[in-house]
């Protein structure tokens, strides 16, 4: 097993691997939290996994053990051949170099019949790109992912909460999230600053009739803009915005029933009722 300190180090040190900040290189060392992140993602041998991020195979050996494909992503070369070595007798585990972020996962979703994710994720890119892949790809249904704890409030926010932003309400309209258990950031090596939460993320069909997705999400980017402003100055400072502060004061004084409102107490529904208000003024939108 490589989920704790003595082998983790010794593979740190074999390999001559120094942990990248910049890529969010904390490496999990607790076999307790491993087992409860597999408990959660119930793998049978009929679930094809993808990985993103495997650095020195923690959670990859793990899934291994359950699932009948593991399809691993990491960007870093000098892991990628520390996941060669690690593996290298077992054929049900395919290894891939490339960013994530920049990556179009639908050949390999096609090719291994990915229906899962499950990710200890860095920082900088868990938030971009769950969203993203939650858009791009509803072959995959699940995602378990360990996240900075921060991050794990943001895609979770209810309105009114501190952490409430556009992308909470547009998580809250293409998903399902639970959200299970923080874990302590000593449990990594090297420690990050800040705690992590395991979350697990089921992707939702988007059903409202004749909404374009893309524009409603434009709408809700651009009222929380300016957080901190009311909604009409967010959305008057859209250069797109072709009513006038009046007319739109009265549109939300009418669907919100308060024309002071920030776009921080509105919910998912509001904002699908504003919508449906506004939608001639924003069929130009692209
Ligand atoms: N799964 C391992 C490592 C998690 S650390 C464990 O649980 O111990 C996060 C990993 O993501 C690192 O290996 C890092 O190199 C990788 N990573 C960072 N940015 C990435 C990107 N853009 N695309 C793919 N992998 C990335």
């Amino acid at each position: 097993m490589i989920v704790n300190l003595s082998t983790t180090k010794k593979i740190l040190r074999e390999f001559d691997i120094k942990p990248k900040k910049r890529l969010g290189q904390h490496f999990l060392i607790d076999g307790n939290v491993l087992r409860k992140i597999i408990d959660i993602a119930k793998i049978s041998n009929d679930d094809n996994v993808l990985e993103i991020g495997g650095g020195i195979g923690t959670l990859t050996e793990a899934l291994l053990e359950k699932a009948k494909k593991v399809i691993c992503v990491e960007y870093d070369n000098k892991l990628i051949s520390v996941l060669k070595e690690v593996f290298k007798e077992l054929n049900n585990l395919i290894i891939i170099q490339a960013d994530a972020l920049k990556y179009d996962f639908n050949p390999l979703i096609k090719r291994y019949s990915i229906n899962k994710m499950v990710s200890n994720l860095p920082y900088n890119i868990a938030l971009t790109l769950i969203f993203d892949m939650l858009n791009k790809y509803p072959e995959i249904k699940s995602y378990i992912v360990l996240v900075q704890a921060e991050i794990g409030e943001r895609l979770t926010a209810k309105p009114k909460d501190k952490n409430y932003t556009a992308i909470s309400v547009k998580m809250s309209l293409i998903s399902e999230i639970k959200n299970y258990f923080r874990v302590s950031k000593n449990v990594f090596l090297p420690s990050p600053e800040v705690d992590s939460k395991v979350l697990e993320i089921h992707r939702k069909k988007f059903c409202y009739e004749q909404i374009d997705k893309n524009k409603l999400f434009k709408l809700i980017n651009i009222s929380f803009k300016h957080r901190r402003k009311k909604l009409v100055n967010s959305i008057l400072s859209c250069k797109d915005w072709e009513l006038s502060k009046a007319q739109t004061e009265k549109i939300i004084g009418e669907v919100i029933g308060n024309k002071g409102v920030r776009a921080e107490e509105l919910s998912s529904e509001d904002f699908i009722k504003l919508y449906r208000t506004v939608q001639k003024q924003i069929q130009i939108w692209k």
